[in-house]
């Protein structure tokens, strides 16, 4: 039986892109190839905020009493390896029961699935299947991945993904990529990866999100969409405010509003930030 590391899981409403106020399961992976120190910053510097916190790891027991951070990547324990004791190995049976326990009626009803991370495509490819064909998540009709677009996919995972939702109009697998602009302090050649997101495309509903600071961030995005639209990606684009908490999120969500309506672009929010402070297990 397949194991998954696994950061978080909890049952809450997505605050962002396509699924915005949809009920959903949120499985949150361990790791990730990336690290986004920039977020928040001023451009060209990183974060430093997690450093402290990872000094003083033996005060939490467990991943929610961590605290928040108003800079760099805001799921920082869900791939810092320092954390990495607070981030179960549970087999897929195991997140399987889990799931029906916290699904508000025990079963799959409307309520979607969003398996997240970290980078949620990075190292558990293999697993997923084992999950997903479990007879409790049967009723399981929508699925997102939430990726930074730089994982290929694996043929058989893709194949596999391809057939959980053919023939079968009530099921869907979207790919919701937040591909790293250079506010994120991540290189470009590494985080600006058009033909693995096209690919994507083939396997399920595929849309770019970009986190944005400053105008010079939109502008940025325009451009890297540009890039993607060449390489033949054709979904949607949506500009998301950085903020990780309210202090910082409420600076400037209606002005990356005013910059994706001048760009003719969509707008995501991040509704767990008003909703709920964006706490552990929302
Ligand atoms: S890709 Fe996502 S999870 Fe990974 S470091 Fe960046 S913001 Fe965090």
């Amino acid at each position: 039986m397949s194991k998954i590391k696994i950061a978080e899981l909890f049952y809450s409403i997505q605050g962002e892109g396509r699924y915005m106020g949809v009920p959903s399961v949120f499985l949150r992976t361990f790791g990730c190839n990336f690290k986004c120190a920039g977020f928040g910053m001023p451009r060209g510097e990183l974060s430093t905020e997690v450093e402290s916190i990872a000094e003083r790891i033996t005060e939490f027991k467990i991943y929610e009493e961590l605290p928040l951070v108003s800079t760099g990547c805001d799921s920082y324990a869900s791939w810092d390896p320092r954390f990495k004791d607070l981030s179960p190995m549970l087999t897929t049976d195991a997140i399987a029961d889990r799931i029906t326990e916290i699904l508000p009626f025990n079963e799959w009803e409307d309520e979607h699935l969003v398996i997240t991370g970290g980078e949620p495509l990075l190292g558990w490819q293999r697993a997923y299947p084992d999950l997903l064909n479990h007879p409790k998540m049967s009723g399981l009709k929508e699925i997102t991945f939430e990726t930074n677009g730089t994982q290929k996919l694996d043929p058989k995972f893709k194949e596999y993904l391809t057939d959980w939702s053919f023939g079968n109009d009530e099921r869907e697998i979207t790919f919701s990529v937040s591909a790293k602009l250079s506010c994120s302090g991540e290189a470009r050649h590494e985080a600006i990866k058009p033909d693995v997101v096209c690919e994507y495309q083939e396997a399920g509903h595929t849309y770019l999100k970009f986190v944005i600071a400053t105008e010079e961030d939109a502008e940025e995005a325009l451009e890297t969409l540009d890039i993607y639209r060449a390489e033949g990606f054709t979904g949607h684009c949506y500009l998301m405010p950085v903020g990780g908490v309210e202090s910082v999120y409420t600076l400037n969500n209606r002005r990356v509003a005013e910059l994706a309506m001048k760009m003719g672009l969509r707008y995501s929010d991040r509704l767990q930030v008003p909703l709920f402070k964006n706490e552990w297990g929302t």
